[in-house]
């Protein structure tokens, strides 16, 4: 049977089955969920056997993770299919149409809390390996699922089970649908993501609040201080001006400029939307590229002296500011902070006392374009949309996705399948049929562009 034909054939059942498992509560924030969450990585365990691979539940500190396998030759390609079955709490309920974990379909999309992130989006694996099992008879890769329960809470778990697992895990790449595409009718790639440094940084001018009357003109103001230094940041053209920042900055090549220009992208539509009557940044890159491939500081948050109502005349003797800088491969992130502490330190104004805090960190990552990965996954969308594909970066940050990187040097490819009006952590969350039916083809198209005849 072919695969087109096997796909019609299945696609009551394979919606059906995707329904029974979100009807199942699998809220990881909650307690109360210990049990659902059981039966959600079981219900998934039973799927992947009854596709046609091994599985098991593993244990965690927190929530199990389902891992499953089918092993055609070692010396075949192993993709690692990555997705996560717990979910955002339905709250608030009275703003659902209906109840969040009894999924209706209705004019063309099925509503449920999950239905989008993550378990439509992973079913699909689970049903693209089943599909091309059931009509060729084998897999033409080594297929590995990790499917955690612990995304929706920061994956507290998953550093230490990938390290611990290194070798079970081990991939040449992996393939997480845990997102959108850039429109409907879209088919997207995304293949880079941000890093981050966030810093807060503290400056003391004095043991305590003066008056301003008998004190101006003699003495540092915290806040003229950190503003002096906040306002030195960035330089004339926009450029970050910390020294070094740039060093490890790896440059948008000549393929990805071209392809970003390929985007629809409307830069009036994009500021109307916001709210913002101008795009600033750093000069001599195209706005899509400065958000999605250039690294970025920005100032988070400010704070110090009086902020009641009225006035009172006072020089602060303390002021912070919160700083995050958005990274781009090479940079490392305790590099950049201790750059941006250190440069901090060198500009404050005489008689300010500067202490910077790290308070968080993520590393940057790239899969390049003209990887096995990016092409395979390029092919098959093109099969099954019969379009051009988008190749996109973005400006935020996936901890797992760096960590598959550098624990497993596997090459990471995100597909999102599912659409950015898909209301994912809202009310009436949604998943459209066609995304979930062309999804499952995509994944049985995936599995055959990435065979490497072994
Ligand atoms: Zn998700």
């Amino acid at each position: 049977m072919s695969l087109t034909d096997y796909l019609l054939e299945a696609q009551e059942r394979q919606l059906k089955e995707l329904l029974e498992l979100l009807k199942i509560p699998s809220i990881s924030s909650s307690s109360k969920h210990q049990a659902d969450m059981e039966q959600a990585a079981k219900y998934l365990a039973d799927n992947l056997k009854a596709a046609g691979l091994s599985a098991e539940i593993m244990e965690t500190n927190g929530h199990p993770i389902v891992y499953g396998e089918y092993n055609l030759h070692p010396d075949a390609t192993t993709v690692l299919v990555y997705g996560h079955y717990d979910v955002q709490p339905p709250d608030p309920l009275e703003l659902w149409d209906s109840p969040p974990f009894e999924p209706v379909v209705k004019d063309g999309v099925i509503i449920a809390r999950g239905a989008s992130d993550d378990k439509g989006q992973v079913f699909v694996h689970i049903k693209g390996a089943e599909a091309l099992l059931a009509t060729t008879g084998k897999l033409p890769v080594n297929l590995k699922f990790l499917i955690e329960g612990e995304e929706e809470i920061g994956s507290p778990s998953l550093s230490a089970f990938i390290k611990k697992n290194r070798k079970l895990l081990a991939a040449d790449i992996v393939v997480i649908s845990d997102g959108a595409m850039l429109a409907p009718e879209t088919p997207t790639i995304t293949y880079g993501l941000k890093g981050l440094a966030y810093i807060e940084v503290q400056v003391r001018s004095a043991a305590m609040d003066l008056h301003s009357g008998a004190f101006g003109g003699g003495v540092p103001n915290s806040i003229n201080g950190l503003a002096s230094m906040i306002a030195k940041l960035h330089d004339e053209q926009g450029r970050v001006a910390v020294p070094g920042f740039y060093d490890d900055v790896m440059e948008i090549s000549t393929a990805e400029r071209e392809a970003f220009t390929r985007v629809s992208f409307d830069e009036k539509d994009f500021a109307t939307e916001i709210g913002v009557s101008a795009t600033p940044g750093e000069a001599g890159y195209s706005l899509l590229e400065r958000l999605w491939a250039r690294p970025t500081l920005d100032v988070n948050g400010i704070g110090g002296g009086f902020q009641g109502e009225g006035a009172k005349t006072v020089i602060a003797a303390k002021a912070m500011a919160k700083i995050s800088c958005r990274l781009v491969p090479n940079q490392d992130p305790d590099d950049i902070s201790e750059k941006l502490g250190r440069y901090l330190k060198e500009i404050a104004p005489a008689g300010l006392e500067v202490t910077v805090k790290d308070l968080h960190g993520g590393q940057p990552a790239i899969t390049p374009l003209e990887s096995p990965a990016v092409q395979a996954a390029a092919k098959a969308l093109r099969t099954v949309y019969g379009k051009e594909v988008i190749f996109a970066r973005t400006g935020g940050t996936i901890p797992v996705v760096s960590d598959f990187q550098r624990l497993l040097d596997a090459d990471v490819v995100l597909i999102g399948l599912g659409l950015e009006t898909d209301r994912i952590h809202s009310p009436n969350e949604k998943f459209d049929l066609i995304n979930y039916y062309r999804g499952v083809r995509v994944s049985a198209e995936l599995l055959g562009a990435l065979a490497n005849g072994n």
